[in-house]
């Protein structure tokens, strides 16, 4: 894998819909994948980044509720728990751009993962990293905010949805 030739890839890239596989090996090329994950995610302003946005089938998000570098996390082979409370908000995603959703999603909620060196740890997250960390792991998962949206929604994306689609062709 050339790290210097990722980039983030938009809707509809088949590989955004795919379930993800779980990671393995914890070799020094996938520090360095989730390092350049990182860089990607702050050179394009984002505050999460899935393995999946940058073509990699594996189940691996990095996160920044700062969209700052030194503030972001791995989250490898995470499992999301204990879901609380209930908020909508306005999401935006790096494979879709110029697309905002109001996304209804729990307001709190628990991590389980693994970090670079294949080590467990598990947090709780409320507010907006808890959303972060939902928005992420629906990537491991295919999902993404356009499956969120409602008629309106709809409406106000159609061109746009059109354009990212026409572009990918
Ligand atoms: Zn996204």
């Amino acid at each position: 894998m050339n790290l210097d030739n990722l980039d983030i890839v938009c809707y509809p890239d088949p590989v955004l819909r795919q379930d993800a596989r779980p990671i393995t090996e914890f070799t020094p090329e996938l520090a360095a994948l989730a390092q350049r994950m990182i860089e990607l995610m702050v050179q394009a302003n984002g505050v999460g980044l899935a393995a999946p946005q940058v073509g990699i089938d594996r189940r691996l998000f990095v996160a920044s509720p700062t969209g700052k570098a030194a503030d972001a996390h791995v989250y490898i082979n995470p499992v999301l728990s204990d879901f609380q409370g209930a908020e909508s908000q306005e999401e935006g995603c790096l494979s879709l751009p110029g697309i905002t959703v109001k996304v209804n999603r729990p307001t709190a909620c628990h991590i389980e993962a693994v970090d670079i060196n294949g080590n467990p740890f598990s947090h709780k997250a409320a507010e907006l990293l808890a959303r972060i960390l939902q928005h992420e792991n629906d990537h491991l998962n295919g999902v993404l905010i356009v499956d969120k949206m409602n008629t309106l929604d709809r409406l106000a994306s159609r061109r746009q949805l059109k354009y990212l689609e026409q572009e990918y062709q």
